[in-house]
């Protein structure tokens, strides 16, 4: 199947050209061309699938006519060696546990997913032969964890983390600088902006992109948007096992870049019978005055403490437009919106641990809330957790006053030996260092 970009002036591609380049050339993101219903007989059986065999259904219908059916049932066990149980909270809500993959945040199905798909279409691309490619990830923290952790030990790829030194966390930073094998992490003197600056210049050198082929990881790339449209269907299923009636399910997605709310509207698109979402915000509320007004309006983000939300001009609403043909009318009947401040946020993770004794971090709080504030009577809402709170242990203690444990694989990595290379923030020595790794 081919995916067209979201701009329409680059010509479509072939999944494997989709999933090596990212981004279309003209900058837009790439969409499948058609998007397949499951039949109904999958929806009937559901309830009494698992995840793996639920998601590998969902892919074969994705992805089915552009991967042999046996290597893509690998790359989807591979992926998902970990259970997204769906755990009860209170009256009529649910939280989604998105957190119990390897750096206990939602973003490692994705990152796990494009991992595996990257290195077979390099494989193939390359008929077997030894070429490596390269993925270059600018990080302030969260996406580079996820990525390392994606592909580490992947065959055929390899990963370099740029972050600013002394401005992640401890946590944060252990999660990428102790891995060794196939990742690299290079320890910048400078700024995010810096790093990231360093890898754009990267994919534009001419001398460095014939010398190695660079990829980079982001949620651009189809192979980490799409493959989180499966754990919908999961959830789906948990709730089948539970519910009499699901008809009226309604999702709330805590969302920054809009990748993981634009896979749920996948997920609808191919038959799954979520009533409606909610797209849940900080204050970073670009999306949620898009609703209101019809106008999109970019800016600069600001800080709140459900950081890896802060986002002023989200990269996936390009797809959600595409996916409803611009219609402001189309997109407010599936999606209604909110907005949380920081004291709202903190708000409901004392009140939900007091009321409950359910544990929420600050992203997970945002979708929480908004279960609580927007169901209307006889609704199922479903809040996506998308984080582990002891990721976010000193704010969410800072919050409640109570410890919150840290599981033993966060643990572990604190235990590792920290391995980077320092490199200052000038190209000049980044890209010298990139050519002597060949
Ligand atoms: C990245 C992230 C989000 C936002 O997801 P998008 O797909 O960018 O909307 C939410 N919560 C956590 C914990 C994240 O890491």
């Amino acid at each position: 199947m081919e995916y067209y970009s979201t701009n329409r002036q680059s010509q479509p591609v072939s999944l494997q050209e989709a999933v090596l380049r990212g981004l279309a050339p003209d900058r837009g993101l790439y969409m499948p061309q058609r998007i397949g219903t499951l039949p109904k007989a999958f929806f009937n059986n559901m309830a009494q699938m698992s995840l793996q065999e639920i998601s590998y259904a969902v892919a074969s219908t994705l992805f089915g006519e552009d991967i042999e059916s046996d290597i893509l049932k690998d790359i989807v066990y591979d992926t998902l060696n970990f259970d997204i149980p769906l755990r009860h909270i209170s009256d009529d809500r649910y939280c989604l546990e998105l957190f119990h993959g390897p750096t206990l945040a939602f973003k490692d199905v994705g990152a796990r997913f494009m991992a595996r798909m990257l290195s077979y279409f390099n494989r193939k691309a390359d008929n077997g032969g030894n070429r490596c490619v390269n993925v270059l990830v600018a990080t302030s923290g969260d996406t580079g964890s996820a990525v390392a952790n994606g592909f580490l030990g992947v065959p055929g790829v390899r990963v370099f983390v740029l972050y600013p030194r002394g401005k992640v966390s401890k946590i944060q930073e252990a999660q990428f600088t102790t891995l060794g094998q196939n990742i690299t992490a290079l320890e910048v003197n400078g700024s995010f902006d810096d790093c990231q600056a360093l890898v754009k210049n990267a994919f534009m050198d001419k001398e460095l992109n014939d010398a190695m082929m660079l990829t980079s990881a982001n949620s651009i790339n189809v192979a980490r948007f799409l493959p989180q449209s499966f754990y919908y269907f999961y959830a789906y299923a948990q709730l089948a096992q539970r519910e009499q009636d699901t008809t009226n399910i309604v999702v709330a997605v805590p969302s920054g870049n809009f990748g993981n709310l634009a896979a749920g509207l996948i997920a609808k698109r191919m038959g799954l019978p979520i009533k409606r979402f909610i797209a849940a915000n900080n204050s970073n509320c670009v999306f949620f005055d898009y609703l209101r007004t019809g106008n999109y309006t970019p800016r600069q983000s600001i800080t709140t403490i459900a950081n890896a939300m802060d986002v002023g001009d989200p990269s996936n609403f390009a797809r959600i437009l595409d996916l409803y043909g611009h219609s402001h009318d189309a997109i407010c009947a599936d999606i209604s919106g909110c907005t949380y401040s920081d004291e709202q946020i903190s708000q409901t993770i004392a009140q939900t641990l007091h009321d409950c004794n359910y544990q929420l971090d600050p992203h997970g709080a945002v979708a929480y809330r908004a279960t609580c504030e927007l169901l209307q009577p006889g609704e199922i809402g479903v809040a996506l957790e998308t984080a582990h709170p002891a990721k976010f242990k000193g704010t969410v203690e800072h919050i409640t006053g109570c410890p919150v444990e840290v599981p033993q694989r966060l643990q572990r990595f604190l235990e590792g030996k920290k391995e980077t290379v320092k490199i200052s923030s000038g190209f000049h020595t980044f890209k010298k260092f990139l050519l002597q790794t060949l």
